[in-house]
C-alpha cells in the first residue's frame, strides 16, 4: 500500500477509522469530514476494514510494478499468503505474473526459513534480548515514525520476502 485514500463524497463523518486507527495524529476532521495525514499514517490498512460507507480505500504500486515488468528484468518474490488471499485461484495469479513479463516467481518461504534460522542464530548469541521483528511494514512504520524508543529494538535481521530477495 502506498498511500490511504479518503472519498470526501462518502465521508460522512462517523469517525470509525479514527476510533480503528492506532495513530491518533493519522487523521484530521475538517467540515465534518475526515482526512488522512499522510506523513502519520504507518498504513496498517486498519481504517479501510472499518469504515462502514466505502470512503476508505488505498492506492498500491501495481502500475509501476507492471511497468517495471514490461522489460521482462523484474522476478517476483510471491508471500506464501497468496494462498489465502486468492483462495483457489492463485495459481491463475502465477500465470497472470508470468504473462505479464515476470521473469522469475520465487516463493518468499524460502526467505522465511532464511529469517527463522537467523533470528534462532541471533538470539543464541543474544540471550534474553527482546527484538521486535521486521515482517509486518506498518510496524516497522509505526517505530520510524511514531515510536523511536522502538527502532533500537528492530531486528537486524530482514523481513522473509527481504531475506529471499537478497
Ligand atoms: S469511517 Fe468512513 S465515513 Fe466514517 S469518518 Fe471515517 S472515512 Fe468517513
Ligand atoms: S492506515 Fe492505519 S495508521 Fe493510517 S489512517 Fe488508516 S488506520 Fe490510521
Amino acid at each position: 500500500m502506498v498511500r490511504v485514500t479518503v472519498d470526501q463524497n462518502k465521508c460522512i463523518g462517523c469517525n470509525a477509522c479514527i476510533r480503528a486507527c492506532p495513530v491518533p495524529s493519522a487523521n484530521k476532521t475538517e467540515n465534518g469530514k475526515v482526512q488522512c495525514i499522510y506523513d502519520e499514517c504507518i498504513r496498517c490498512g486498519e481504517c479501510i476494514k472499518a469504515c462502514p460507507h466505502g470512503a476508505r480505500d488505498y492506492i498500491d504500486d501495481i502500475d509501476v510494478l507492471l511497468d517495471l515488468m514490461k522489460g521482462g528484468n523484474v522476478s517476483v518474490i510471491v508471500d506464501p499468503a497468496i494462498k489465502s488471499a486468492f483462495d483457489g485461484s492463485w495459481r491463475h495469479v502465477l500465470k497472470w505474473l508470468k504473462s505479464n513479463g515476470a521473469r522469475e516467481i520465487y516463493d518468499g518461504a524460502f526467505g522465511a526459513d532464511i529469517c527463522t534460522y537467523m533470528h534462532i542464530e541471533y538470539l543464541k548469541s543474544h540471550p534474553g534480548t527482546k527484538v521486535v521483528s521486521q515482517p509486518c511494514a506498518a510496524i516497522v512504520n509505526y517505530a520510524e515514525k511514531q515510536k523511536s524508543e522502538l527502532l533500537s529494538k528492530l531486528s537486524p535481521v530482514q523481513s522473509p520476502l527481504m531475506c529471499a530477495a537478497i
